[in-house]
């Protein structure tokens, strides 16, 4: 993923509107380039400081934004095991597919 590409991406990002596989590269792209992790983290700010501040709540945005980065690593994560089973399941079921077949070609 490019940095505009990421960029691009942040809106969609804090308003939880990006599918897993998106997730997966935004927030690995994140993870690697400093200045999309401050654009990020400028834009998280604003976002959530206004709501907030309607709100008149006390806030620790930065910590916020950890803790949603952490989350989304987490669900990214899972999806990821989810997969690779899903892919085993399938190689296991086409090799006993397969013995099946040369079972009934044998006998
Ligand atoms: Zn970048």
């Amino acid at each position: 993923m490019t940095c505009k590409e990421a960029e691009a991406m942040i809106t969609a990002y804090m308003e939880d509107a990006l599918e897993i596989p998106e997730l997966r590269s935004f927030v690995r792209h994140i993870d690697e380039c400093p200045d999309c992790r401050d654009e990020l983290e400028v834009r998280f700010l604003v976002y959530k400081g206004l709501q907030r501040l309607e709100e008149g709540e006390a806030f620790d945005l930065k910590h916020e934004l950890d803790i949603k980065l952490a989350h989304t690593r987490g669900v990214v994560a899972i999806a990821y095991r989810v997969k690779i089973a899903l892919v085993i399941t399938g190689i296991v079921l086409s090799l006993v597919l397969v013995g099946v077949v040369l079972g009934i070609l044998v006998l």
